[in-house]
This record gives C-alpha cells, structure tokens and sequence, in this order.
C-alpha cells in the first residue's frame, strides 16, 4: 500500500549542532488547562476518526489489507480530513489544526511500522494493527510544529497557539539558551501539564581532565558499583517514599472503584508514584553526568532488561504431562520489579549521549560476557553463581571479592583481566565503542567530602568506599 510514495522527509541534524531535549512543567490557568485537554481530545479524536476510516475501507477490499487502496499517508489523512472535517467535527475551529495533524502523524506513523513490519522491512518486536486511543488510559498529549515561541522580556513562559502565553514553572529561556526550538510537545502526566522542547543547539564543548578507566556493574542491592571502589547506593529517601506509596495504596484498595474518594485517593496515589520516579530518574541523572564527566573510559555490561524480566519459563511435570511444576515465576516478580524500577536501560541510554557529550569512551560489553562469574583476578570462570551468593570467592586463586565488585573489576576496559573460559581463551565480548576523542567541558569531579550531601550541582556523589573481604 501507498507504493512508490516518499517516505516521511527527516529532520536532518547540521554539522556542529546537537538536539536536546527540554521538559518543563507548565502553570496553566484553568482556562488554558481546559484548552489544553481541549487540544489533546483533538488530537486523540483525530486519530481514532481517521483509524475508523482507513479501517472500514480496508475492510471493502479484497483480499489481503496490503492491497488496499485506503491512503494512510500523512498528507491522505490530511486531505480526507479537511475534506469532512465541517461534517465529522462541526466544533473543530476550537483547536489548533496542529492537534489534528500531531493525530494524524500518529496514526501514519504506526501503520507505517505495521506494514513495514508485515513486508519483513522493520527488525524487532511483531507490529500490531493501530489500535483506538482510549480517553482514560491513553497519554494526554499533542505537538506544535509551528507558531510556539519564547515571549521577550518574559523568561518563564511559552507562547502556544490557541492558547496565547503559558506560565512556566522554570525559566524556559535558561534552558533554551541560543538554541532554536524545532517543536513543542504538550502533554499531561503525573497530574500535571508539560512542555517538552525539542531544542537544536551547539555542539558542546568536549571535557578536559577525564582520566582514568572504569567497569561499573549496575545493581539491584547498590545502584552502581565501580571497579575502583566507588558505590552509589540505593538511597533511604526513596524507601522512605515507597513505605508512604504502600500506605495510601492499602488506603485506595479499600475505596469504592468509580466513587469521588476513590479518583481523590488515586490522584494522591499517582502523585506519589510520580514522586518516586522522579527520585530515581534524579540520582540516574546525577550518577551518569559524573561518570561521564570525571572518567575517560567507562566500562558497562549490555543488559538484556527484557529477558531479565521476562517470565520464567512453564516448567512442565515430567510424571504428570499436562500439569506444571513451580518454575519461581512468583519470587521473580519481585526481582523484576526491581530490576525494572532500577532503570537499567535508562541507565545505559544516558550514559551513551553523556558520553558522546564529554568525550568519555563508553565500552559495552556483550551480554553473554560472563562478568558476575568471572575472577577478576585469575580469570577463572564459575559455571554457576546463583543470585544469593553475595561474595565472589574464587576456588583457583582462593580470591574472596564483593560480587558486584567482581563484576566491576571485570567490565573495566583497561585495568582488568580477560575472562578465559575451560579451554583458557579469551572471551573477552567488546561490543562496540563510541567515537574516542580527547575533550573538554566543565569537570564535575567529586571532591573529598564525608558528609551527606546531595549529588550534582558540583557535589560529590555519595560515595562510600567498599572494604575488600
Ligand atoms: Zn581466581
């Protein structure tokens, strides 16, 4: 379908500059706020129309979806939309026509991914047909591509069409600085408005001053354990957050689903939710910018989030055919929530544009590269290590090591020794590395401090040194 039509032109990024992301929290009034919802329903009405059409036409043709004639293209929906939309939506005038394009894109985007995938022309994960966009369960959200803009002389404020200025609870143009904003995504997440910018800047200035190599394993216990010692815990505040989240959630499971106490107590609930994922994705932050900013090679392990958290297999009953053993699905779920709440995979994504931002080399290694069950200091490798064993104690060398420090000594890509398997090779599996250059930016290195303090902001990360058993 649509054969032979221009695939979507792409934004290309010009020599010398970098896009980056800016997120700030809007203050609408109630008025704007009301717009705001008002534009978001726009687009979600402008995609599940345009889903209807293009599905019921698909269903008056023979025989295969793939034949069909329906043009789901951006500028097709377009087209059919202005065409109809004084008898779809009478009330249309109400809202930018950039809600209804942001639909629009949507929808094309994902039957692009559909019959991409249906063709064998997109790798990964089985697509599905688009499905409807839900009012309750879908993300509020809609972008500007033109007419946005800062307001001069009025710092913490954005100009959105259809809406006029919009308050901002952060001073928008800091964050901006001499970028130029390509587009303004608004959307409604954690009870509250946002802008995210899509900013196009200079390219930073690369950090002087890296030295020195690390392997960091990152963890479930700890957060990240370095190769030289250093361990970024995971902090108190956050449990102390969880324990009030466990409270109101008991709280909200005893309230009447549907009644005004219960969205009351589910907005509450929400909120704190909120709370604690800005907490972890803080010290993510926070974490990764000192890494990158103090170490010039950066040693991690390419996690498979996915197949950590996937569920464990059935395990069937060899004596009883058609009845299953426990396979520990129920003591995983725990670990899985772990794992996910942890961020591994965010984890890694910030530390590969840190990276490439400061200069830091990043190694990855591949994910069968048996870092936990190797001795960094012989390079005998175990062919077991269950999850509980805490400390890594070698039967070669009589090595006794933290495990997760272990680990870390054996992602370190300069200081450490290759794992050799049974037959005493190698199997050392570096993956890729991203461009090596020498650079410079402002060093935020931890300085020697022993109190309590927060990370960032030119503080030293809590680091606390492990003492080798
Ligand atoms: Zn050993």
């Amino acid at each position: 379908m649509a054969e032979g039509r221009k695939k979507r032109r792409k934004y290309e990024i010009p020599e010398g500059k970098t896009i980056r992301g800016v997120k700030v929290a809007l203050d609408p009034t109630p008025r704007q706020a009301g717009l705001l919802s008002s534009n978001a329903g726009a687009a979600r009405f402008a995609y599940n129309t345009a889903l209807a059409h293009i599905s019921n036409q698909l269903d008056c043709v023979e025989p295969a979806p793939s034949s069909g004639k329906a043009d789901w293209s951006m500028r097709g929906l377009r087209n059919w939309w202005n065409r109809w939309k004084n008898d779809l939506a009478p009330w249309w005038a109400g809202n930018s026509k950039e809600a209804y394009n942001s639909g629009f894109q949507a929808l094309s985007d994902a039957f692009r991914n559909y019959f991409d995938w249906l063709n064998g022309d997109r790798e990964g994960e089985p697509v599905g047909w688009p499905k409807y966009k839900s009012k309750h369960k879908s993300t509020w959200k809609y972008t500007y591509t033109t007419g946005f803009g800062l307001i001069d002389g009025d710092d913490r404020a954005v100009r959105l069409p259809c809406v006029g200025r919009v308050h901002c609870m952060e001073n928008v143009r800091k964050c901006v600085g001499d970028g130029r904003i390509l587009s303004v995504t608004v959307r409604y997440e954690h009870n509250r408005w946002w802008a995210s910018l899509r900013v196009e800047k200079d390219q930073p200035p690369q950090a002087t001053g890296l030295s020195g190599s690390v392997g960091a394993d990152l963890g479930v216990k700890t957060l990240v354990t370095l190769s030289n010692g250093i361990v970024i815990p995971n902090p108190r505040y956050l449990k102390q957050t969880e324990r009030k989240l466990e409270r109101q959630q008991k709280r909200l499971s005893r309230r009447q689903p549907g009644s005004r106490r219960y969205a009351k107590k589910k907005r509450q609930v929400n909120k704190l939710y909120a709370h604690v994922a800005n907490q972890r994705l803080d010290l993510r932050h926070k974490t990764t910018t000192w890494m990158a900013n103090t170490y010039a090679d950066i040693g991690i392990e390419d996690l498979n989030v996915k197949g950590m958290t996937a569920r464990p297999k059935p395990k069937e009953d060899p004596n009883n055919p058609g009845h299953y053993l426990k396979n520990g699905a129920k003591a995983k779920s725990s670990l899985n929530k772990a794992i996910l709440d942890a961020g591994f995979g965010d984890f890694r994504r910030q530390l590969e544009y840190k990276c490439q931002q400061t200069g830091s080399r990043l190694h990855v290694y591949d994910r069968f590269y048996p870092s936990s069950k190797t001795c960094s200091n012989c390079g005998t490798v175990k062919t077991k290590l269950p999850l509980s064993e805490r400390v890594f104690h070698c039967d070669n060398c009589g090595i006794k090591l933290d495990r997760d420090r272990n680990a870390a000594n054996n992602l370190d890509p300069v200081g450490s020794t290759p794992a050799r398997n049974v037959r005493g090779e190698t199997q050392r599996g570096l993956r890729k590395t991203n461009t090596p250059v020498g650079r410079k930016r402002i060093p935020c290195r931890p300085t020697e401090r022993k109190t309590r303090s927060r990370i960032g902001n030119g503080n030293p990360m809590p680091a606390t040194q492990q003492t080798e058993l």
